[in-house]
């Protein structure tokens, strides 16, 4: 089949690649001069989610103060995102917690063995370093942490749970004054670099052929009609304006669309009539040289409730989180300078708190992307509207490792092959289910 995928973020690229695997051939279109431009770029580095870090249950938004829980919300009294906050505070019931974060495992696992699979393919270098060490302030916040401490020993990920004598001991950086409430290091999970990663598998796919990258062109509409499917492309910049230049639209014909457009996926599907409750966030990074190398860690750290991740990258540091959660119309707009202010100073406190003397904050470039994240904690894959579109978006925060798995679920039903997820996964990934 001829497959047209609308995004050339880590799960357009991811898609392509797993469509070219299953024979089809495909047309990748990305709005920006190349791929990994979006939320791709500004990763944290963490891989795969585990119960402690996926953006919803007991810990998530778990206090109504912007500084205790990470996440500065800025909704006031709009109406949609209050409701999408109350959905997702339904989750923080443990039970609530435990039967989503089980409907998202399988993905988690297929993403696992498809980025091990590619990876081992091509040599995949994209500065992958192992352990991540998830630390806790209070006895209050692990309090909150102990059903995902639950369910880690549920579904066997392997852990340990550290004092913060032994946190200190495995990792010199952090330090032991003031008093915190412990650890949990995962010592098989990794970090690594997203856009490298994406960038990677496009030159892959270059080489091997049969995936054209159509750079620098925006999707205005998805057309569908009986057993085709077609994009129409928006005027290039600076492309004519003549009347009859202006009335011709480009359209690019196949006989499937993925929709894989990360937050610009909604305002296309919308137009189809599938409206998706999945919110917008807003997430800083900053990426600060290394004050003292004695200082600075040699594993990832988290800081498990605010969702703030310090990774190490050669020389620096590269620290995300700091979420802001506004109104979905005000998205578009600057944020103010006041709140970009309070989210970053949010990513300097926790590097200060945690691994005091690791990076020189003052001298940090500074980065903000908008992520989706539904009211169910899961992403929105599959089928949906026609036989002959799809989607692949809505993976959160914590989810570019998740993107991969999803695409190989996508290149499965595209091709007509049952997905290796169980049927009950399936369902609460579609997106059609908030109907
Ligand atoms: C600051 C920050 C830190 C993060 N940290 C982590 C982390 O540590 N671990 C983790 O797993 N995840 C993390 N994430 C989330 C992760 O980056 C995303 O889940 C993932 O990158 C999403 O990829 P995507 O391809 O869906 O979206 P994107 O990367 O946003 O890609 C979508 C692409 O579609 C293109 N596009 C949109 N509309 C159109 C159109 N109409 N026509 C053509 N092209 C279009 C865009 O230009 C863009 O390139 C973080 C995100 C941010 C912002």
């Amino acid at each position: 089949m001829d497959v047209i995928v609308i995004g050339g973020g880590i799960a357009g690229v991811a898609t392509a690649y797993q469509l070219r695997a299953a024979g089809h051939r495909v047309c990748v279109v990305e709005r920006h001069a190349t791929v990994a431009q979006g939320a791709t770029y500004g990763h944290g580095g963490t891989v795969l989610p585990t119960p402690l870090d996926v953006w919803f249950g007991p810990t998530f938004m778990a206090s109504r103060q912007n500084a205790k829980n990470g996440v500065i919300n800025k909704a006031g009294f709009n109406g949609p995102a209050r409701q999408f906050v109350k959905q997702l505070a339904a989750l923080q019931d443990p039970n609530e917690f435990g039967h989503q974060y089980g409907l998202l495992r399988p993905l988690i696992e297929l993403s696992r063995e498809t980025m091990a699979d590619v990876e081992s393919r091509f040599g995949l270098e994209f500065e992958q370093t192992s352990g991540l060490l998830y630390l806790v302030r209070s006895p209050q916040e692990w309090e909150l942490l102990r059903p995902a401490i639950g369910l880690l020993r549920l579904h066997e990920v392997p852990h340990h749970e550290l004092t913060p004598a032994e946190c200190a001991a495995f990792e010199h950086s952090v330090r032991t004054e003031p008093e915190f409430a412990g650890g949990v290091l995962f010592d098989q999970e990794r970090t690594a670099n997203a856009p490298l990663f994406a960038k990677l598998i496009k030159q892959a796919l270059d080489t091997q052929g049969g995936v054209q990258f159509m750079q620098g062109c925006e999707v205005s509409a998805i057309r569908l009609d009986g057993q085709r499917a077609s994009v129409e492309l928006a005027p290039r910049p600076g492309a004519g304006s003549t009347t009859a230049r202006s009335r011709e639209v480009d359209v690019v014909h196949a006989d499937a669309v993925v929709v894989a457009a990360g937050h610009g996926s909604l305002p296309l599907l919308e137009r189809l009539g599938l409206r998706l409750p999945l919110h917008p966030l807003r997430l800083h990074t900053l990426v600060a040289p290394i004050a003292h190398e004695e200082c600075a860690p040699h594993v990832a750290i988290v800081d498990a409730v605010k969702r703030i991740a310090i990774s190490r990258m050669n020389h620096r540091l590269r620290i995300a989180g700091g979420a802001v959660l506004q109104s979905a119309g005000q998205v578009d707009k600057p944020l103010g300078e006041a709140v970009t202010k309070e989210a970053l100073a949010l990513l300097g406190q926790a590097t200060h708190d945690w691994i005091p003397g690791a990076a020189r904050i003052s001298a940090a470039l500074s980065w903000e992307g908008v992520k989706l994240l539904s009211p169910d904690g899961l992403p929105v894959v599959g089928n949906a509207l026609h036989p002959r579109l799809f989607v692949n978006a809505g993976h959160g925060p914590a989810g570019w490792g998740l993107a991969c798995g999803s695409a190989k679920l996508i290149a499965d039903l595209v091709s007509g092959a049952t997905p290796d997820v169980p049927a009950d996964t399936l369902a609460a990934l579609r997106p059609e289910r908030f109907r």
